[in-house]
């Protein structure tokens, strides 16, 4: 018979992951419980991750906020730290899925699922999010970028959880952006989005510029040569448009049930067009 474990700390956690080196983790199960019912994934011993105090909340460090993983989205959404230095994080958060997902699903679950779909990861990438990984023998981190290998891919290794998601606070005049666009308002799989951190001078200027797109490839796209074409110019129609053409190349997104791959090409230029909108609201 299969059990379904509750461990109260990290200590409990790892003596349970050392008797049942088999088991799955999980946190609030919106993602593996949903594969086990489906048969995508055989019935296993689970460990749950909810009530490990330790894996929850956020710190204010200052210049860098501390995300534990395992955070309910719901409560991400009620952390100043979250609302107001990583505005870019909490935009895709309030429409991922539906409150009752936003409850129990976890910023650690998405990133440990790795979906190109996953809705925290194009912010993530735009913070340079860096992820701290621990086991019994200690604790490690690596940039977002690198853990995330592929679809369902990551660089977790046996004996490790996911214990938090670091992020430095970007300038606080920086722009942050997400939008995603999905066949409907709430519990719509993304067909693209799209995070970007843009920083203005007085004078209209691009100074700095950080953007990524998910659902469009393997795993979240960034593209260095589109930001690069807006820095140090106004930011302005004419510029997006030839970021938008560098950056529909760079992608390699698919066709599916949802969309094609053309549609899908079509939205990442229009959603970079959109930041011309954001000009203006905050000129
Ligand atoms: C109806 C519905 C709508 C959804 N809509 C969206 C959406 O709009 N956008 C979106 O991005 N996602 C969506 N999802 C997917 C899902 O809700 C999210 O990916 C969520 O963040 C998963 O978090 P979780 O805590 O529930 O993960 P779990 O199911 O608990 O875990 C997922 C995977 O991560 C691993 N894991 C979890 N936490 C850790 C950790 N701390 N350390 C190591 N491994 C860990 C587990 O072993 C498992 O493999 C939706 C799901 C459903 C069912």
């Amino acid at each position: 018979m299969k059990q379904v474990l509750l461990p109260r700390s990290l200590n409990d956690l790892w003596a349970m992951m050392r008797d049942l080196p088999d088991a799955a983790l999980y946190a609030g199960g919106t993602d593996l419980l949903v594969k086990i019912r489906s048969g995508s994934i055989p019935p296993k011993d689970l460990i749950c991750l909810e009530r490990i105090e330790a894996l929850k909340g956020v710190v204010d460090h200052g210049d860098r906020v501390a995300i534990r993983a395992a955070t309910p989205f719901s409560q991400l959404l009620q952390e100043p730290a979250i609302t107001s230095h990583l505005p870019v994080l909490a935009k895709a958060i309030a429409c991922l899925g539906s409150p009752l997902i936003r409850n129990m699903g976890t910023i650690g679950g998405n990133i440990c699922t790795a979906s190109p779909a996953g809705d925290t990861l194009a912010p993530l990438y735009v913070l340079n999010a860096r992820v701290e990984l621990a086991s019994e023998a200690g604790v490690r981190s690596l940039p977002i970028s690198q853990f995330i290998q592929g679809p369902g891919q990551t660089l977790l290794e046996t004996g490790e959880i996911l214990s938090a998601i670091h992020v430095e606070k970007p300038h606080p005049e920086a722009i942050q952006h997400f939008e995603k666009v999905g066949r409907r308002n709430a519990l719509a799989c993304s067909l693209a989005s799209m995070a970007a951190i843009l920083r203005l001078s007085d004078g209209g200027i691009v100074m700095a510029a950080s953007l990524a797109w998910g659902s469009v490839g393997p795993t979240v796209i960034t593209c260095t040569e589109a930001a690069e074409r807006l820095i140090g110019l106004p930011l302005s129609m004419d510029r997006l448009t030839e970021a938008a053409a560098i950056v529909q190349k760079a992608v390699c997104p698919i066709t599916d049930i949802r969309a094609t791959a053309d549609y899908r090409r079509a939205i990442v230029g229009n959603l970079l067009l959109r930041l011309c909108d954001l000009k203006m609201e905050n000129s």
